[in-house]
């Protein structure tokens, strides 16, 4: 008898991998590869999906391309396959002329079933004419996000890989990431022109992490208390400069935690002793900048601090992701201070205006984040495009929540400042015109002569500014995709402007500015 495709993808899934059973949406992914069609994977961190690429590669003729952002991570995947018995190999300048014309007999005559390549070895014209030659069943594309420039994690060799693919065979594409705003997922799909492929999105929600922001005031004092709270389980301490990690670690070690640092610009060995020691817990605490982490797979890290305010809610994400890997308790704080945001502004200054922009729009929602008082998981799955209706009960927004005013009329004034300017301007420029602020721009546009102009000119900015974000939570204002900063009303908040309903806002946590940087050590 004939085993059904089931059985046949089951067996498999317990002979090579040795597990019983498939995760979420694994199996539907793999049988949607094997159909040969497009594929498109957004998943949380640890959620499974090399597997998704891998397991369809050992059933299909020829051999899986997978392109990968980093050699360690695909040689550490290699190890693993030819450990149990797979024929995986990779491409990339590492190898020797003999090893390169091994791995390239070996893929000709169809031994290998996955060939992993960087994407500066896709790139070269000798890898495009040998590849031609192959037998190519599909290309997997991994931390597909690296594409976009409105991820966190930009690489502009991305961007020409569907171009060589095309040259190569018109195999499907399976393109995997576990972070996509809306804008990055349409950034992807563009690029490697598969709109029409089949998404398969799971929730970001992580149930068992516990999301704190803190004020950037007498932080050591703060770091010191937490992490002694913590007694000996394994956390991650992210700093920004290399600097701040050898003096936090440092901090930690004299306040008998034992804790070491994690940089780029540690000795390769030092670096390598020090994640070990983290992995087998001779290191309770690892400080380190956000090099640390990719591919580190140590299920119980209990905490994660962000000593300083992360650059972008995508990295912060993924950041906080390494935390309850097991589906235990995780912690995740940050501090946040805007003299951090100013800081990270500052180090953008040599990038060209675009970037400079895109970089600015990721720090707004990142200030946006960390000032709010509303659902600090609500915010974040909101910012991937997924909405969550309710409250969490387990972020400090939720647990102490802030003072509520009644906010309808506000809405009504910014979503109709909205509706009046043609829904195709910023929040910054919604703001000016609800504030009755006459900016160069309000008045090239002749927007001072609209009836909404200056209705709340007895309101501070700052609130202005922040019922516009809760706007955009409650889904009256929406995000346009293809301008970035543009908001639109959506067809909730146009009816909300003819038929509205008491709703009440949160006041926005009133950080102090003035903060000095002893102040905030
Ligand atoms: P991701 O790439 O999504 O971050 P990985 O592919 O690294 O996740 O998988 C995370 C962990 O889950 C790995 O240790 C992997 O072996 C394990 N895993 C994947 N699929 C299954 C499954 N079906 N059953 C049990 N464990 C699985
Ligand atoms: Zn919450």
């Amino acid at each position: 008898m004939i085993a059904s495709l089931e059985e046949q993808l089951k067996d498999k899934l317990k002979e090579v991998f040795g597990y019983s059973s498939f995760r979420g949406t694994q199996e539907a992914i793999i049988k949607n590869i094997l159909d040969g069609r497009n594929t498109f994977v957004i998943m949380p961190t640890g959620a499974g999906k090399s597997l998704c690429y891998q397991l369809p590669a050992l059933i299909l003729d020829g051999a899986a391309i997978v392109i990968s952002p980093l050699i360690a991570l695909m040689k550490n995947q290699v190890d693993q396959l030819n450990a149990v018995g797979v024929n995986a190999q990779f491409l990339n300048s590492t190898l020797t002329k003999t090893e390169m014309n091994r791995v390239k007999r070996e893929t000709l005559s169809g031994e290998v079933q996955l060939l992993y390549v960087a994407p500066e070895s896709l790139t070269k014209e000798e890898n495009i004419e040998f590849l031609k030659k192959a037998n190519i069943s599909f290309a997997a594309i991994d931390e597909a996000h690296c594409i976009s420039e409105w991820g966190h994690d930009f690489r502009p060799e991305y961007r020409r890989i569907k171009q060589i693919l095309a040259q190569i065979s018109n195999m499907p594409v399976i393109a995997l990431t576990a972070t996509a705003t809306p804008k990055v997922q349409i950034d992807i799909q563009k690029n490697l022109q598969m709109e029409e492929a089949d998404i398969f999105k799971s929730s970001f929600n992580r149930e068992n992490l516990y999301y704190e922001v803190r004020p950037k005031q007498h932080t050591k004092k703060q770091l010191v208390k937490f992490v002694k709270s913590q007694k000996g389980k394994s956390g991650i301490v992210y700093c920004l400069s290399r600097k701040k990690v050898e003096e936090i670690a440092n901090l930690l070690q004299v306040n008998d935690v034992k804790a070491a640092p994690y940089h780029a610009g540690l000795d390769a060995a030092v670096r390598i002793k020090n994640q070990d020691d983290f992995l087998n817990e001779e290191v309770d605490v690892i400080v380190a900048t956000i090099a640390f982490g990719m591919g580190i797979d140590k299920p119980d890290v209990r905490f994660v601090v962000h000593y300083d305010t992360p650059k972008s809610l995508e990295g912060y994400y993924q950041e906080t992701g390494r935390a309850g890997r097991d589906g235990l308790e995780g912690n995740c704080i940050m501090f946040y201070s805007y003299n951090d945001i100013i800081k990270l502004e500052k180090f953008n200054k040599d990038k060209t205006v675009t970037e400079r922009d895109n970089a600015r729009v990721l720090l707004d929602e990142m200030v946006s984040y960390a000032e709010s008082s509303l659902c600090r998981r609500k915010q974040l799955l909101h910012y991937f495009g997924e909405s969550y209706e309710h409250d969490c009960n387990f972020c400090d927004n939720c647990l102490k929540p802030r003072e509520k005013f009644d906010g309808e009329e506000y809405v009504q004034w910014v979503l109709r400042a909205a509706m009046e300017t043609g829904e195709r301007f910023n929040l910054a420029h919604l703001v000016d015109v609800v504030k009755g602020t006459p900016s160069q721009y309000v008045k090239s546009y002749g927007h001072d002569a609209l009836s909404i102009f200056g209705k709340g000119k007895e309101l501070e900015e700052s609130l202005i500014k922040s019922v516009v974000r809760q706007s955009l939570l409650l889904e009256f204002l929406e995000k346009d995709i293809e301008n970035i900063g543009v908001l639109k009303v959506t067809a909730k908040g146009k009816d909300f402007i003819v038929d509205p309903f008491a709703i009440k806002l949160s006041k926005d946590h009133e950080y102090d500015v003035e903060v000095t940087e002893e102040e905030e050590d």
